[in-house]
């Protein structure tokens, strides 16, 4: 299934499904995305039969948001592609060495957005926004010390999300949260896939492009912890959550590691593409 949050007429957003080229209304079955997360398979079932005899809308006459709004900070592996962790570590003249465990950061609440939602530019606060594809896996259930073989049990769903960095914030404290979490900062959607219609998301091409000339373009099968191996260490101590966003790193081709660098400017459209997930389409705009 592609689920949706999508807005309609002027009222707030309500949980969708994509069938084709329309939105089915799911209001009437489930009050948010959280509540469909919270379903049990047979809730699922339901979800699904309603398919055929919901009300629908065609699906460009929607303005669709972030597919999950979540409770709490997404989180996200850094340096998770080789070629990604060898550019960036080369641009910082650091010594060339690929992580030994998952490196993870976080991306505040307020910084996600919609499919097709600006990106905020503001000089006033950074000048070297940056770009970067990746595929995020949606946590289905609470687990805590889940081992590797189960954690595919644990995953809803998949979406695009760019994370988007302020480079020279993120640099300025050495520390990445403040540089990661500007407003609008993590466009996802366009929706969530559920977990059954992508059985092996670790071989999906993942592209990123700027006014449609491509940047950045890999495949998932490079990640150097793949999602088993990220959820058992995330919840190794640490319980994790329905609606969690674990967004699984970027691959090589950012910005800041082009010769010379390249950044977004006003104007600017950010295409991010992961292979049977979906698509972006963010413009970058000064405010
Ligand atoms: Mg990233």
């Amino acid at each position: 299934m592609k689920l949706v949050r999508y807005e309609h007429n002027g009222r707030s957003p309500q949980v969708g499904l994509v069938v084709e080229e329309r939105v089915i209304d799911l209001s009437g079955v489930v009050p948010s995305m959280h509540a469909l997360i919270a379903l049990s398979a047979d809730g699922l079932a339901v979800i699904q039969q309603h398919a055929e005899t919901g009300q629908s809308i065609p699906l460009d006459e929607v303005k669709l948001c972030a597919p999950l709004q979540p409770r709490r900070n997404v989180m996200c592996l850094g340096k998770n592609y080789a070629d990604h962790a060898r550019e960036m570590q080369a641009a910082n003249d650091e010594p060339i060495e690929l992580p030994k465990f998952p490196v993870i950061f976080t991306k505040a609440t307020t910084s996600v957005s919609g499919p097709n939602d600006p990106i905020p530019f503001d000089l006033q606060v950074s000048t070297d926004i940056d770009w970067e594809v990746e595929l995020a896996v949606i946590i289905a259930k609470q687990g805590k010390n889940i081992p590797a073989e189960q954690a595919m049990e644990y995953v809803f769903g998949y979406t695009v999300l760019n994370d988007v960095t302020a480079r020279d914030l993120q640099r300025q404290g050495k520390q990445f949260f403040k540089g990661k979490s500007l407003d609008g900062s993590c466009p996802i959607g366009p929706w969530i896939v559920t977990a059954d219609e992508l059985p092996n998301p670790h071989n999906l091409n993942v592209r990123c492009l700027v006014n449609d000339i491509e940047k950045q373009a890999s495949n998932t099968r490079n990640m150097i912890f793949d999602i088993p191996t990220t959820i058992a260490y995330l919840s190794r101590g640490m319980t994790l959550l329905p609606g969690d966003i674990i967004a699984t790193g970027t691959p090589d081709g950012v910005g800041a590691a082009r010769t010379p660098p390249e950044f977004l400017r006003p104007g600017d459209v950010l295409t991010s593409i992961v292979e049977g997930v979906g698509e972006l389409r963010n413009v970058v705009t000064a405010v």
